[in-house]
């Protein structure tokens, strides 16, 4: 019998993180069934305000014995019960069993998870439509990743290997070499990509909260990941690792929307026109986008860092596909830029001194008049329009990889362009 288990919401920003009970079950159960893959790690909305980190679930398969089953469920909750934070008021975890081949259903549950905003009673109705078995704890929110987590259509994945630390380590600074991360990186980037940040040089694969992870590779390549993981030097006892088969960097998360759709909480890619000029505040830097169906605020704010110098380049006027979460911002919607493209520049131009007249030589301003530096010649000052480059390519424009989503895909990897350009 084909056995489902899903995890969600067992930590808190004071510890634990569910990928490290997910781990610890797999090895756990896998000793009296028969797991089919590896287990994987489902990033799912982003934009939901319940998430710890990055909205992540957990799910594992398993081709289990009919009388086993009892046991790994017994299993499974007692693992939960004893290693879930339950004092955190936000953390409410979730369980859920499902037996069998996935059906539609759960499918579209899963991506209306990934994509909106679902409440638990909804969780619940589909759980009982679908025959699935769900146990809450507290609120019992994790039920929604949970059941999610099972319904997910794996078709386009990347590797991550998890990392853990002994115990008695968490809470302190996270020793790795971090040279060789550098190294490790070298060789095997883009395969396994978001080691290191190569302009700030920061070593990426170590998170800094209390929870039990020392570092996290990811990639496309499952040789190169555990490659990576081989040449990395750590300073500090490994409890353990695991890899995990995720849907981080896929893209999944953009469906294509009219700007007029939007909701709280959507991940969208949009086309449509930049409205009026950008503003600033608190380093954060704002515009309005338009279709024919609505406007939107967009906001590039202040961890995505280089990333806003390009958006200031763009002028009222221009076409532009953008991609990215829709979230309240000072109680207005607004869409948390991921990626852009310029589709089509409006011209740029400037009122500036005309060259001289007699010898092409530069002119400067004396007062209400222009001389030329060269031939020395003096004229009235009227300056001239002139359109000037606009330093925006046609490419896309992406956020630095310390302030990219889970779920959005770097453009170093194939397919990192598709969502954008599928609204061409
Ligand atoms: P970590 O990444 O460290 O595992 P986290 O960021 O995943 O932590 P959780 O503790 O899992 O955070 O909390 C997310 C909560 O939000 C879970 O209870 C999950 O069921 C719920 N949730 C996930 N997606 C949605 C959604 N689309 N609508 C409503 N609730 C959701």
């Amino acid at each position: 019998m084909l056995l489902h288990i899903g995890i969600d919401d067992t930590d808190s920003p004071n510890g634990m993180c569910t990928t490290y009970l997910g781990a610890l079950l797999y090895r756990e159960i896998s000793r009296i069934a028969e797991p089919l893959d590896l287990p994987r790690l489902i990033r799912l909305n982003p934009n939901i305000p319940y998430k710890t980190r990055g909205n992540g679930a957990v799910v594992m398969t398993f081709e289990a014995e009919e009388e086993v089953i009892p046991l790994i469920k017994d299993t499974v909750l007692f693992y939960v019960n004893q290693l879930a934070d339950f004092e955190h008021e936000n953390t409410n975890p979730g369980v859920v069993f499902f037996e069998g081949e996935v059906p539609e259903e759960l499918r579209e549950f899963s991506l209306r998870v990934l994509r909106e905003h679902v409440t638990i009673e909804e969780a619940g109705e589909v759980a009982r439509n679908v025959g699935a078995e769900y146990f809450k704890f507290k609120l019992g929110r994790g039920i929604i990743g949970s059941l999610a987590a099972i319904g997910y259509p794996l078709e386009k994945f990347t590797y991550e290997l998890l990392v853990y630390r002994e115990p008695e380590n968490f809470g302190t600074p996270r020793r790795v070499n971090a040279e060789s991360v550098f190294l490790a990186d070298k060789w095997a980037y883009p395969f396994s990509y978001d080691n290191v940040d190569p302009y700030k040089r920061v070593v990426l694969i170590t998170p800094h909260g209390k929870d039990p992870v020392l570092a996290g590779i990811r990639g496309i390549d499952k040789a190169r990941v555990l490659q990576v993981f081989e040449s990395v030097e750590f300073e500090e006892p490994v409890a353990f690792y695991q890899l995990y088969k995720t849907n981080q960097n896929t893209d999944d998360h953009l469906t294509p929307k009219k700007i007029g759709e939007l909701k709280l909480y959507d991940s969208a890619v949009v086309r449509g026109r930049v409205a009026g000029p950008y503003w600033e505040r608190g380093r954060h830097v704002f515009f309005e986008l338009e279709d024919e169906t609505g406007k939107i605020r967009v906001a590039a704010f202040e961890p995505t860092k280089k990333f806003r110098n390009w958006v200031r380049k763009l002028l009222p006027g221009d076409e532009i596909i953008a991609a990215g979460g829709v979230k309240e911002h000072e109680g207005v919607l607004t869409l948390n830029l991921e990626k852009f493209y310029p589709v089509k520049l409006v011209p740029k131009v400037e009122y500036q001194k005309p060259r001289c007249p007699v010898c092409g030589g530069t002119m400067k301003s004396k007062g209400d008049y222009l001389k030329c530096k060269r031939c020395g010649y003096k004229m009235p000052k009227k300056l001239v329009l002139v359109e000037v480059p606009r330093e925006l390519e046609r490419k896309i424009y992406e956020v630095p990889p310390d302030a990219r989503k889970h779920l959005s895909r770097p453009l170093v990897l194939p397919g990192g362009e598709d969502k954008i350009l599928e609204l061409l």
